[in-house]
């Protein structure tokens, strides 16, 4: 059995669609597990409706106009007036009214789920009615009936006991099923989401559960590049990558591959292919058990929007064991993610993430114990396999308030 992921830009809209009934139709309708994105911006969309239900519900109405002209439109372009997909369309679009209805609970992430997720089951509703409609069977199947995770809204972590005797009871190994990626449940039947992004992980949860021969995550450039072709330039293509490097790059901000995708994959050593929407025959990048990098050139990788944190004592005294025990437990707290830490005797500064916004809860802790310096907005760059030459190159007209190297690995923190 095969699983394929199609992500955000492969379903951007009605082309895109057709695109994925041609892709499978050349690879094969059977015997395969398909995880589809919300189509392109939607989450963004639907973020927007969470921010205006929750703190300026004036703008609502218009918000939601938005997402449901966006979906109508789409499905205008591929099907017929009078098609049942447009009462499915509406009837989501009425549950998602209902839940904004009647839900009493001011929990941004709780809520944040329950809303968001309708991207994703908007997007699989209107891609299995489309290939329905051109004569490739498949059934739809409800990602939140099968993937179950504790309640950690934006967060879910995995059951994959439950998990793994859900797929095995809801996936015919044989047929071809439809399925949302990013989305979950809790133990309560409420929607979680397994954070931005996360569709990829969904792939490598159905193929560790399947035995599944590869997965494949379908996207809008060749395959992993040694650097987002958005950012760098002159970027090569990546023919191979070991797990644990592939799992490195992800980690440090590689934004083609979910970070956590990977480690179900290599616990089974089931491949992962990145591969072009557009040029499906192309080999892309396979991510396996191989040895090393092919070719092995330098990574850059670029984390933007980050915030530096630089911690020293009040008293002249040392950063020892028990004040960055400290440090890192209001870290956990906060749910901020440390992408960088350096420490001398007296100073202690760390690179983070604010994702889930607890930052200022943290900084006002800190700052009872350690004088505390914050620059937000840095940006945070990884060269792995470095030279000289590529290290050079790429600080030529960067101010670096920080730097760090290993053997193998670079980071630079700039504020440029
Ligand atoms: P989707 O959500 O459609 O699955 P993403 O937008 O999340 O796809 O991922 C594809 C994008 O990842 C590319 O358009 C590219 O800009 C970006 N990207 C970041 N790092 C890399 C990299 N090393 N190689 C290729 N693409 C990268
Ligand atoms: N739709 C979700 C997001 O945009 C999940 C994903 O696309 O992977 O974050
Ligand atoms: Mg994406």
């Amino acid at each position: 059995m095969q699983v394929f992921k199609f992500g955000g830009a492969s379903v951007k809209d009605a082309a895109g669609i057709k695109n994925i009934a041609t892709v499978l139709n050349e690879t094969g309708v059977t015997e395969k597990l398909v995880v589809i994105s919300a189509m392109g911006k939607t989450t963004n969309a639907m973020e927007a409706i969470v921010n205006a239900y929750l703190n300026d519900k004036i703008l609502l109405p218009e918000h939601l106009k938005a997402t449901v002209d966006y979906h109508t439109q789409i499905a205008s372009d591929l099907f017929t007036p009078g098609h049942t997909i447009f009462t499915s369309l509406k009837a989501l679009f009425e549950e998602l009214k209902g839940f904004l209805a009647w839900n009493k609970s001011p929990k941004y992430d709780f809520v944040y789920d329950q809303i968001v997720s309708y991207g994703e089951l908007l997007s699989t509703t209107i891609v299995s009615a489309y290939l329905t409609d051109q004569g490739v069977r498949n059934t739809w199947l409800d990602a939140r009936t099968i993937l179950k995770t504790d309640n950690s809204y934006r967060d879910g972590r995995i059951d994959w006991d439950i998990t793994q005797l859900a797929i095995k009871e809801s996936v015919d190994p044989t047929a071809l099923s439809i399925t949302q990626g990013f989305i979950a449940s809790d133990s309560n039947n409420f929607t979680t989401t397994l954070g931005r992004e996360g569709s990829d992980y969904t792939g490598g949860i159905f193929a560790y559960c399947l035995n599944a021969c590869s997965l494949t995550i379908w996207k809008d450039v060749p395959g992993v590049l040694n650097g987002d072709p958005r950012v760098f330039n002159n970027t090569e293509l990546l023919h191979q990558i070991p797990y644990e490097e592939a799992i490195e790059l992800a980690f440090y901000g590689a934004s083609v591959i979910h970070p956590k995708t990977l480690q179900p994959l290599q616990r089974k050593e089931i491949p992962l292919y990145v591969k072009s929407f557009l040029n499906p025959k192309n080999p892309g990048t396979m991510v396996s058990a191989v040895a090393s990098l092919v070719p092995e050139v330098p990574c850059y990788i670029v984390k933007k929007s980050q915030i530096l944190i630089s911690l020293s004592s009040l008293d002249f005294s040392f950063m020892v064991e028990d004040n960055i025990a400290e440090i890192f437990q209001l870290l956990a707290l906060y749910k901020l993610k440390v992408d960088l830490i350096q420490n001398s005797a007296i100073s202690f500064s760390l690179c983070v993430d604010n994702k889930f916004n607890g930052l200022e809860k943290l900084v006002n802790q800190l700052k009872g114990k350690f004088k505390v310096t914050v620059t937000p907005n840095v940006h945070l760059y990884t060269i792995r396999h470095f030279n000289q030459n590529a290290l050079d190159n790429f600080q030529e007209g960067k101010e670096v308030l920080l730097k760090q190297a290993t053997q193998n690995t670079v980071q630079l923190v700039t504020q440029n």
